[in-house]
């Protein structure tokens, strides 16, 4: 942090609890960082005082201060030897860890002293202070319902209805379908309505924030933490947030696509990074699914015809955009926040070109996909056959196969996703998660037909049981996990990969296909005997033992096996 050619430190953690203690030892070792530059400029300031140099005005008075350059001032001074310095043994212990969290309270001391800015994410069902929004069940309609009340059409509706052209509206919601109802009764979201309308005002002083402070500084702002900690990112030196976040293309291209290529990004716990690497560019799709997807495109047809009706010139305004070209119309710039559609596709292999012709009316596109919907169920229902079973192809086979039988293209496949992002996007459809089944549909074609060629780095296996049961279901399945991972060594000068259980250490080179600068593993030592070989039976209840992290604390873990 001291270095300003630096950029910003990226901790990756896997878990929520991990992402919290990382945040507090930060605010311990940076609130021990800041008390000792301090002691730092007080010995200056006295060897000043005594005849010295002005250390302190080259110094700045809040700024990370250069320690070279002050111990050379020193040592060139020819006036008395500066105090010594006070010595400290350690961080100072505290009960409260959370006490350095939330803003720096004085302009260069305490653990945000010296201008950090260290700042955690999260998704929003973790972030949001939306009452309404967190009564939500699960993480898919929290952000569903965050995004019914941020999306620009849904910010503009509701400023057409507070400015009184109600009329207009009820008129089309008369016509529109009981989803066109829904979507003009949504309410937008104060918070986010108080972060947009802030703008360029919303600002965050230095300090360490986890997401309960986060959250805090929130509320008390009547701002948005998961959109203004988004914003804030820039301005952050240290950075915590989840794997996925620099791993998954869709979640990485809304986050960490500005970082600088000095930051420094380290992976903790990383012993089962291949796996999250893999996990990130694997598609499963079950029968159920498919029949969802084939619902989805009648309401898209629906929805088609109504706007047709309504507002064709928007269709129309779409068609000249996909004319126009990919890049022109913005889909890759769009932010897939606000859509909540981001392709798994990486950035270098995305085709920059125009939409085929054959897939920019809106029917052509909703015809094409129907094709490979009823692909996919007829390849399906072989597995479940009596001479079916479990089958494994590479994707260019596949996509072969594909081809010869529905008579589509390959290019117009690629385009699969993006072209349906931009349909939804155009139809203003209110709830996108109704349209999973679909996009995973989509995702699956762009994937296979931009990784078809060269070496098989994914492999198409249908199984009639998906889980245990009778399902039949047909898996994208990476398989190599270099390619979520080969984008950060390209893009980052440092990327560093630790954990306790990092063995054999070598495997992970060969695994994640990279050469390493330094390659270290340290002997633990430890003050006391710490392995002692357990037998242990089943406790009363039956629950069997586990080490999981996440069930450290459920009870039934304690109470038969102890903390
Ligand atoms: S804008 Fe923020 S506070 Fe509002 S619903 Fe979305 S995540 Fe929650």
């Amino acid at each position: 942090m001291a270095n300003p050619n630096c950029g910003k430190l990226v901790y990756c953690t896997r878990t929520v609890p991990e992402m919290n203690s990382v945040m507090e030892e930060l605010g311990v070792v940076l609130g021990y960082r800041s008390e000792q530059l301090k002691l730092d400029r007080e010995s200056n300031n006295a060897s000043v005082g005594e005849g010295g140099d002005d250390v302190s005005s080259q110094q700045g008075l809040s700024g990370d201060v250069n320690m070279a350059d002050a111990a050379d001032n020193n040592n060139a001074s020819s006036s008395p030897k500066p105090k010594k310095r006070k010595r400290i043994y350690g961080p100072k212990k505290s009960n409260n860890a959370r006490e350095n969290m939330g803003p720096c309270q004085t302009d260069a001391n305490g653990s945000g002293g010296n201008g950090t800015l260290a700042l955690c994410l999260s998704s929003r069902r973790n972030m949001c202070i939306n009452e309404r929004v967190l009564r939500e069940s699960d993480r898919e309609s929290i952000d569903a319902a965050c995004r019914s009340m941020t999306a620009p059409w849904a910010l503009e509706r509701a400023k057409k209805k507070s400015s009184g052209l109600g009329g207009e509206l009820e008129e089309e919601e008369e016509e529109g379908q009981q989803q066109q109802q829904q979507q003009s009764n949504a309410e937008t979201c104060t918070y986010y309505d108080g972060f947009k309308s802030a703008g360029e005002a919303t600002s965050m002083p230095s300090g360490i924030y986890d997401l309960e402070a986060l959250r805090k500084w929130g509320k008390g702002k009547n701002w948005c933490p998961y959109y203004l900690t988004r914003q804030a990112i820039n301005h952050a030196s240290v950075l915590v947030f989840n794997y996925q976040y620099m791993l998954d293309p869709k979640v990485a291209k809304m986050v960490s696509k500005e970082l600088e290529s000095e930051s420094i990004i380290v992976f903790d716990e990383a012993h089962n990074i291949d796996s999250v690497c893999i996990e990130a560019f694997s598609v499963t799709i079950q029968s159920r699914h498919l029949e969802q997807a084939t619902r989805s495109l009648g309401r898209l047809t629906s929805e088609i015809n109504r706007v047709k009706a309504s507002d064709s010139a928007r269709l129309q305004q779409e068609y000249q955009n996909l004319v126009n070209g990919l890049v022109d119309q913005g889909l890759l710039d769009t932010d897939p926040s606000e859509t909540g559609l981001a392709s798994n596709v990486l950035s270098p292999d995305v085709i920059n070109e125009s939409v085929p012709g054959n897939i920019r009316r809106a029917e052509h596109f909703i015809a094409f996909m129907k094709k490979i919907v009823e692909h996919l169920k007829a390849r399906l229902r072989t597995v479940t056959g009596p001479s079916g079973g479990v089958t494994s192809e590479t994707p260019l086979a596949f996509l072969h196969r594909m081809i010869t039988t529905t008579s589509l293209e390959a290019k117009p496949l690629k385009f699969s996703y993006s072209r349906l992002s931009s349909l939804l996007r155009t139809l203003q459809v209110p709830n996108l998660d109704d349209f999973n089944a679909l996009t995973d549909v989509a995702d699956f074609a762009s994937l296979v037909a931009t990784y078809s060629e060269g070496l098989p780095r994914f492999a198409i296996i249908m199984e009639p049981t998906v889980g245990g049961t009778p399902n039949p279901g047909i898996q994208l399945a990476c398989l190599d996990s270099s390619l979520a991972i080969a984008p950060l060594f390209k893009r980052f000068g440092s990327v560093v990969i630790t954990s306790g259980t990092l063995s054999p250490i070598d495997l992970y080179p060969k695994l994640l296909q990279f050469e390493p600068c330094i390659s270290a593993s340290f002997n633990m030592s430890t003050f006391r005997p710490c392995i002692h070989p357990l037998v242990i039976t089943r406790g009363s209840d039956q629950l069997p033992v586990s080490t999981k992290f996440q069930d450290r604390g459920d009870m039934g873990v304690v109470r038969n096996y102890g903390k």
